[in-house]
Parts: structure tokens; C-alpha cells; sequence
């Protein structure tokens, strides 16, 4: 089973320190949320686990599978099969999702596709828009171009699971999804995670997408640190009761 794990890690940008000593395992197979209030390092979080350029850990490392990925470029790491889905989605007129799709497939799964025809390829593909709700003649379409803020979201899910990562990491995914978008986005993750046993670390402000999701572990960020983890009452006592509470307990 793969195992994501930040260890002590220090992190920050242009001078700046924002993460100091997180620790977190993300395992395979699981689902955690990583829940806290606005400027907290959550996105600094999943920025430095998939190594972004702009940030740098400053101390401690992080591990896949026992082995420190830090020296790992971008694309090395998505590779070994991490996954981030932006926030805000990418625009790219003149290719279509299949082309895309298929590009950043081959890119991922060198050796593998060999064995999968464009056919073949096109069939998952479908399957996959199935998933997320969205019918075949999305394929066809420019990437995410004219989509509703709801269908990009939900097309970056179709990209998750066309490219199988062993570790998914979801950055306020649901952030301006209308209700049925969020329940579809999270029927679909949980789909996922049961068939292909990905691994996913979804940041969310809400309890609403986590009602649907059920994650096996809840941890919650403040000022670069994880100051509290537990099961999924701790999402909804923060749904009741605020960060605040928390911080003065
Ligand atoms: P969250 O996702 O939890 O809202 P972020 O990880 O985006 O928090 O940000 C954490 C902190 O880092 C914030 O105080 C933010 O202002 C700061 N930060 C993020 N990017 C930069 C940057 N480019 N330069 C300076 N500070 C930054
Ligand atoms: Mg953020």
C-alpha cells in the first residue's frame, strides 16, 4: 500500500516560513481531510508535496513509499503518481480533452500505454466523463474552454481518474460547486479510492463535500502546523462550533 508522509517539514516562499513541522501521512486506500481556516499553509501543503519551484522546505522530508521525493522534480513525482487538481483549472483553446488527456497519460504511464490503443484509450476516457456525470462530447471539446466553473471542476476529476495517481491530492475542489456537483465530485472520488484504492488528501473548507466523502481522518491546519486530528466528527464540530473554538480548547 503507498503511503504519502510528511515529516517535520519547514516550508516557505521568498524568505517567508509558512509550514513549521507538519506531519501528515496520507495512505493508499484512505481518504483525509486537511480542513483549516484561510492562510494556514494548506496550499502551501499540497504545493510543496508536489514541488512546486517557488517553495522551499527548509527542514525535514517527505517520503513515498520510504523513499524522500524532495529532490524529485514535478513531472518525476507526478510519475511515481501524485496528483494535484488546481483550484482553478487551466483554459488551453485548441486541444481537446482527448488529446489532452491522452498527452498527459502518456506522460505519466510511459511503458504501460504501449498497450492501449487510441480506441481502447477513448473507451476509458468515456467511461471516466460517465463518472463525473458530463456526456461523450465533452472529448471533443477544448480544454475546459467555455466550461461552467462546476464542469471544470469536475473535468479535472475525469483527468484523476483517467491517469490513476496513487495519491490524489484535491485543492478546495468543491469550492463554488453547486449541490449536485458536489455530491457527483464525491461519488466519484469514493468510487475511485474503493476501485483503484487511490489515496486522497482533499482541502476543503466545508463539512458539506466530507458528508458524501466519510474520509477515514480529519486533520485540521493552523499557522503551519496540524493542531488536531481525529474521525469525521471533528469536521462536523468545526462546522458547528468554528476554528476559534478549537484554538481555545
Ligand atoms: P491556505 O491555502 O490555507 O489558505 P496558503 O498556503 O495559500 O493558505 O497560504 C499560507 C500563507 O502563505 C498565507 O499567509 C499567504 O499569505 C502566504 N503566502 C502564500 N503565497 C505567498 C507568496 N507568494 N509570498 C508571500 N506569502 C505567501
Ligand atoms: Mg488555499
Amino acid at each position: 500500500m503507498t503511503i504519502l508522509e510528511l515529516r517535520d517539514v519547514w516550508a516557505g516562499i521568498e524568505g517567508k516560513t509558512i509550514l513549521k513541522g507538519v506531519d501528515l501521512l496520507v495512505k493508499g486506500g484512505e481518504i483525509a481531510a486537511l480542513m483549516g481556516p484561510n492562510g494556514s499553509g494548506k496550499s502551501t501543503t499540497a504545493q510543496v508535496i508536489m514541488g512546486h519551484p517557488k517553495y522551499s522546505v527548509e527542514r525535514g522530508d517527505i517520503l513515498l513509499d520510504g523513499e524522500s521525493i524532495l529532490e524529485l522534480s514535478p513531472d518525476q513525482r507526478a510519475k511515481r503518481g501524485l496528483f494535484l487538481a488546481f483550484q482553478y483549472p487551466l483554459e488551453i483553446s485548441g486541444v481537446t480533452m482527448a488529446n489532452f488527456l491522452r498527452r498527459a497519460y502518456l506522460s505519466i504511464h510511459e511503458e504501460s500505454t504501449k498497450k492501449l490503443t487510441v480506441s481502447e484509450f477513448h473507451k476509458i476516457l468515456v467511461e471516466n466523463f460517465k463518472l463525473l456525470q458530463m456526456d461523450e462530447t465533452f472529448t471533443k471539446r477544448y480544454l475546459n474552454e467555455g466550461f461552467s466553473g462546476g464542469e471544470k471542476k469536475r473535468s479535472e476529476i475525469v483527468q484523476l481518474a483517467t491517469l490513476s495517481p496513487r495519491i490524489a491530492i484535491l485543492d478546495e475542489t468543491d469550492s463554488g460547486l453547486d449541490i449536485d456537483s458536489v455530491r457527483i465530485v464525491a461519488e466519484a472520488i469514493r468510487q475511485i479510492n474503493r476501485e483503484k484504492g487511490t489515496g486522497f488528501l482533499v482541502i476543503t473548507h466545508y463539512a458539506r463535500i466530507l458528508n458524501y466523502l466519510r474520509p477515514d481522518v480529519v486533520h485540521v491546519m493552523s499557522d503551519g502546523r496540524i493542531i488536531a486530528s481525529g474521525g469525521f466528527e471533528l469536521a462536523e464540530e468545526l462546522e458547528k462550533k468554528g476554528y476559534a473554538a478549537l484554538n481555545s480548547s
